[in-house]
């Protein structure tokens, strides 16, 4: 038996959705992870089968609990920082909470980061441009956020304050960090308890129920496959000339609302409705949604050669197929 030549790796939120793909990768390029998690939207789960795995530590706890975060990050090598309220839905019900993680939350760990000389990758998003109307958002573009009356926009304010806190550490004490800038973000396991829109329009149509296109459904995204994400992240935080800098993630392949919908209930011979649902009828508080969101990746494609390799329609086969899977069980009562 060889030596264990991997690091240590600390993942925040990995029990989530994307945090739970990270870990996997982490752990099959050999390296040792402990993930900290306080299951709060993250699900059990999603890491089950590493359970067993002798590489991999689950600890069961929230990030605010600053002795243990203190124990766990001196014993690691570097930390990927996904713990986060997730999801429009979550952030408009739960605005305190949500808050609450992504500013004093991150605040915890870039303090204990730099306390100890830790690598850190901040998982920021693409929310922080706000309603920006440019077609294609680059870096370097204005975040244009709401006030607190709508909901929505603490996200994107908390997350921009997360970004400049990463950066004043790098700046002023010298703390290696790198922030990534997520956009839509999909695969299988990710569900649609949150509000993310396509495994809810793949749920809505495998059951045959109308499927609910929020506004007139022109707003446009990017979806980007997980394993791409995964990979985008990984690239940067492996780059020296990453560090102390801001990038965005994601599949600049963009689509109208409307026409995920059509090509969901297409891709699965459903014959669910579509309907457009006014906002105020799903949001109870006062609403707005964001017209145009598609990445510029030029900058980690330049500096990585970074480029996703999953295509919507790819995608959209494999969670569709995950999904078909995971309501069988559902009948099959497992
Ligand atoms: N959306 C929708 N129906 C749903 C959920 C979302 O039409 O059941 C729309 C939503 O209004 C938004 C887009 O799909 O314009 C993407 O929503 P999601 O919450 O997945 O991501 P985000 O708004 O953060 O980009």
């Amino acid at each position: 038996m060889g030596l264990h030549q991997g690091k240590k790796i600390l993942v925040t939120g990995g029990c989530g959705f994307i945090g739970s793909y990270l870990v996997e990768r982490l752990i099959s390029e050999g390296n040792e992870v402990v993930v900290i998690d306080d299951l709060s939207t993250g699900i059990k789960t999603n890491i089950e089968h590493l359970l067993n795995n002798k590489y991999f530590q689950f600890i069961n706890d929230t990030i605010f609990n600053y002795r243990k975060m203190e124990e766990v990050l001196q014993g690691c090598d570097e930390i990927y920082h996904l713990a986060a309220s997730v999801g429009v839905k979550y952030v408009v019900e739960h605005p305190v909470e949500s808050i609450r993680i992504n500013i004093r939350g991150t605040e915890i760990v870039l303090e204990l980061a730099n306390r100890y000389h830790k690598k850190i990758f901040i998982v920021s998003s693409s929310e922080v441009y706000g309603k920006n109307m440019k077609r294609i958002l680059n870096e370097d573009d204005d975040s244009l956020l709401g006030g607190p009356k709508v909901l929505r926009w603490n996200y994107g304010h908390a997350k921009a304050i997360d970004e400049f806190l990463a950066l004043a550490y790098h700046m002023e004490k010298g703390l290696e960090v790198v922030v990534g800038r997520l956009f839509n973000t999909c695969g299988p396991r990710q569900v649609g308890t949150y509000g993310m829109v396509i495994p809810r329009f793949i749920e809505q149509a495998l059951k045959g129920d109308p499927i609910m296109v929020y506004g007139n459904g022109k707003q446009v995204r990017a979806f980007c496959h997980v394993s791409d994400t995964i990979e985008g992240i990984l690239r940067l935080m492996n780059h020296p000339k990453a560090v102390g800098d801001v990038f965005n993630i994601g599949n600049p392949e963009g689509i109208t609302i409307f026409k995920l919908a059509k090509k969901i209930r297409e891709m699965t011979n459903s014959k669910s409705k579509i309907i457009l649902v006014p906002y105020k009828k799903v949001f109870s508080q006062n609403f707005e949604d964001i017209r145009y969101r598609v990445p510029d990746i030029r900058k980690i494609g330049k500096l990585t050669g970074y480029s996703p390799r999953v295509t919507l329609d790819q995608l959209l086969e494999q969670t569709i197929a995950w999904f078909k899977e995971e309501l069988k069980k559902v009948k099959e009562g497992v």
